[in-house]
């Protein structure tokens, strides 16, 4: 086991990133080994095959995960991703970062995290359906609104969601609507839970901004993906008065110095599919969007696209993670030793865990909020996870990363020795 960050001079993959972020605060806090193993290791994981039956009557069979990485202060918690390049040491990784998220922002859950190694593009939507449900009944005796609730990831949705809820709710004999959360608004899903991640990025964002000392009409942001959590950032972002010079995603790159027209991209992406060939904007190459001089900059897609090897070329003064993992535990000495300031990921992207649990506590009450109430509340929760990592930050000259995890972790070892150890 990594007991000390300094070794980690180049990429290795997520799940050595979060160990060694794990193993980085350990130390901070001054625990001993058996604390540190209990935290590194998932409590529970299951791999379940799933076979599929394709439309045109071939069977062919996936691989699927759930991880439960922690349960020490509530259920475990977590999205569900469907994507060509799940496998299991990313859906620990993933589950890991799920319990320090929950810790750092107090919602009363542990960590966990599925995926399901599939391109959902090249499937139809009978066999997504029959995927996510085979999948569902195969991890049906681990998931329950009081053991493991799921919600959306990459490739996965608000029907996702209702498939899996359907099936569950079918299994138990009764409507269990709380085993998921991020579901669509007729089945109990809460008002807002869609733009709650983006809507939380931008609430950091602007934190950080001000924290910094710029204004935000007079800010610049590129954003590196556009699918809900980057496009949202983006719209988000335009509507503070934020000029959006750049975006991207995997067909393409785009850029105007003037600020991109966000509301007119939108239409276009809903149009073709893609950011590419947008009227009023130059192409660039994704490298290049990256290292742009901007103020902020938005990684809003997957691990480890801030790495060992581009990290050095990046002059944005402020990085806001909107996905999980990506910059790699290498590049993070390298913007640190630049003065890039990093809003870390269990921060920047909480906002969508946020409303998952505002969706939780709704469904259990059957009493629903407006969409004022959740977004003034999101506002209210981010806001203070900022300044709880800002004030730690300072207080024990620690980056935000470094802050957010120690406080995370600490608060998940305290709820642990609290408890203490069975038998
Ligand atoms: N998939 C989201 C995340 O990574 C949301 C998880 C949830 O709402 O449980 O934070």
């Amino acid at each position: 086991m990594t007991t000390t960050t300094d070794v980690i001079l180049t990429d290795a993959g997520p799940l050595d990133d979060a160990l060694a972020q794990l193993a980085g605060a350990v130390e901070k806090l001054g625990y001993g080994s058996g604390m540190h193993q209990l935290l590194a290791k998932p409590r529970r994981e299951m791999s379940v095959s799933i076979p599929l039956r394709r439309d045109n009557g071939d069977v062919e069979v996936l691989s699927g995960y759930r991880v439960q990485h922690n349960f020490s202060r509530g259920p475990a918690k977590g999205g569900l991703r469907f994507s060509p390049h799940v496998s299991l040491d990313e859906v620990r990784a993933l589950a890991m970062w799920m319990t320090w998220k929950c810790a750092l922002l107090d919602v009363p859950y542990g960590g966990a995290k599925g995926g399901i190694t599939i391109d959902p593009t090249q499937y139809s939507t009978g066999e997504l359906s029959r995927v996510t449900r085979r999948y569902t009944s195969e991890i049906l005796p681990i998931i329950g609104p009081e053991k493991d609730i799921p919600a959306p990831d990459i490739g996965t949705d608000e029907q996702t969601m209702a498939w899996m809820m359907d099936t569950f709710s079918a299994n138990v004999g009764y409507t269990v609507p709380s085993v998921v959360t991020g579901k669509p608004v007729s089945l109990g899903g809460s008002l807002g839970r869609s733009s709650a991640t983006s809507k939380g990025v931008v609430h950091v964002a602007l934190a950080a901004l001000e924290y910094r000392g710029l204004t935000p009409s007079f800010a610049t942001a590129a954003v590196q993906g556009f699918g809900k959590v980057g496009a949202g950032s983006a719209q988000f972002l335009a509507e503070a008065g934020v000029k959006v010079v750049a975006v991207g995603d995997q067909y393409g790159s785009i850029h105007n110095s003037n600020g991109l027209d966000i509301p007119a991209l939108q239409a276009h992406v809903a149009a073709t599919g893609t950011v590419r060939g947008f009227g009023d904007s130059e192409p660039i190459d994704a490298a290049a969007l990256l290292g742009l001089e901007v103020d902020l900059l938005v990684p809003a897609a997957v691990e480890g696209v801030i790495n060992a090897d581009n990290a050095a070329n990046i002059r944005a003064l402020i990085v806001v993670e909107g996905a999980n993992g990506p910059t790699t535990a290498a590049a993070d000495k390298i913007l640190a030793a630049n003065s890039v300031l990093v809003v870390p990921d269990i921060l920047a992207n909480a906002g969508g865990v946020i409303v998952s649990y505002f969706e939780w506590v709704q469904g259990n009450q059957a009493y629903w909020w407006t969409a004022n109430e959740v977004d003034e509340r999101l506002e209210t929760r981010m806001i203070q996870g900022w300044r709880c990592v800002l004030e730690t930050s300072i207080r024990r000259e620690l980056s935000l990363r470094e802050a957010a995890t120690v406080t995370a972790v600490e608060r998940v070892a305290d709820a642990h020795l609290t408890r203490g150890l069975y038998p």
